[in-house]
């Protein structure tokens, strides 16, 4: 099986970029980690295309958490992706889903937030109302406010022989601007729409690129790897029972035996015992206390 793949491109021609992402295993990392209904796999598929595309503009290293929350049957869908194209999500939902995975009857009156949160520096958060039936809608309009650089996205998931696939491209104008920025920029975006879910889904990106744009011509860098990732971890876990408090905790083991703690993302388990939560909370014997300096 070959590696999820994101390719970025120039045109020699234009003041304009593309992205190109085709997502296998990531994509089916994220449903078989829940099972989730079909139009929550979807809609977790198109945010996993848009986050991977969106974090691929990032200029620092980073992460990127394109998150939808709203009064419809999904509350919530979220997939946090970060500069080495490294993702993760999450979607709950609850009640009668619609049977289309048009987004506003998925997620009701809600937003879309867009969280980039470099290494170093500032939080920046970008919140839109869903104005869009679709995810690309939605983050075109959030690009016409926030970067004021005209942007399209093609975002497609399905089935191909029960696998399920996650695809996109997305064609964005630079910020130097020619006098033919504005036409040459709609040239690509009648060429890009011929894109077929099918084509996207199945054909190498050479032959997308191509078949796409032959008359013009196209820079394609490197291709960057994309995978599933979780960030949680056993000490991740731990920290958060340290700002629990012991007395908390060990009621819970009192109760229950132990703590069992589930990441949604990934469906791991950590598991902490009374004696796992007695020396996380440095309450061992003496002559044990040596080791935590
Ligand atoms: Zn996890």
């Amino acid at each position: 099986m070959s590696q999820d793949l994101l390719h970025r491109y120039l045109f020699e021609e234009y003041e304009v970029r593309g992205e190109l992402v085709q997502l296998d295993q990531t994509y089916r990392h994220i449903v078989d980690a829940q099972s989730y209904p079909l139009q929550v796999q979807t809609l977790l598929g198109e945010l996993l295309v848009a986050t991977s595309l969106l974090t691929a503009t990032l200029k620092f290293e980073g992460s990127i958490t394109v998150q939808l929350q709203g009064d419809g049957p999904v509350k919530m869908a979220v997939i946090n992706g970060d500069h080495n194209q490294q993702l993760r999500g999450v979607a709950r939902f609850e009640g009668e889903l619609p049977s289309s995975s048009n987004l506003k009857d998925l997620v009701g009156n809600g937003q879309l937030v867009i969280t980039i949160s470099p290494e170093q520096g500032e939080r920046y958060q970008g919140i839109i109302a869903l104005s869009s039936d679709t995810l690309a809608g939605c983050l075109e309009a959030y690009f016409a406010q926030s970067e004021q650089l005209p942007t399209r996205l093609w975002i497609r998931t399905g089935m191909v022989e029960g696998e399920p696939k996650a695809a996109g491209i997305m064609v964005q104008a630079l910020p130097a601007q020619s006098e033919d920025h504005e036409a040459d920029f709609e040239h690509l975006v009648k060429l890009t729409e011929t894109i077929k879910d099918e084509e996207l889904f199945t054909l190498p990106a050479v032959d997308i690129l191509y078949r796409l744009y032959h008359q013009d011509e196209v820079r394609v860098f490197e291709p960057q790897a994309v995978a599933f990732r979780c960030t949680c971890s056993r000490e991740r876990c731990e920290h958060a029972l340290l700002q629990v408090g012991r007395d908390e905790a060990l009621s819970i083991v009192l109760e229950q035996g132990g703590i069992d703690m589930h990441c949604d993302y990934c469906g791991s388990h950590y598991l902490f015992d009374g004696s796992d939560v007695e020396s996380l909370f440095n309450i061992t014997p003496p002559s044990d206390t040596n080791k935590l300096h």
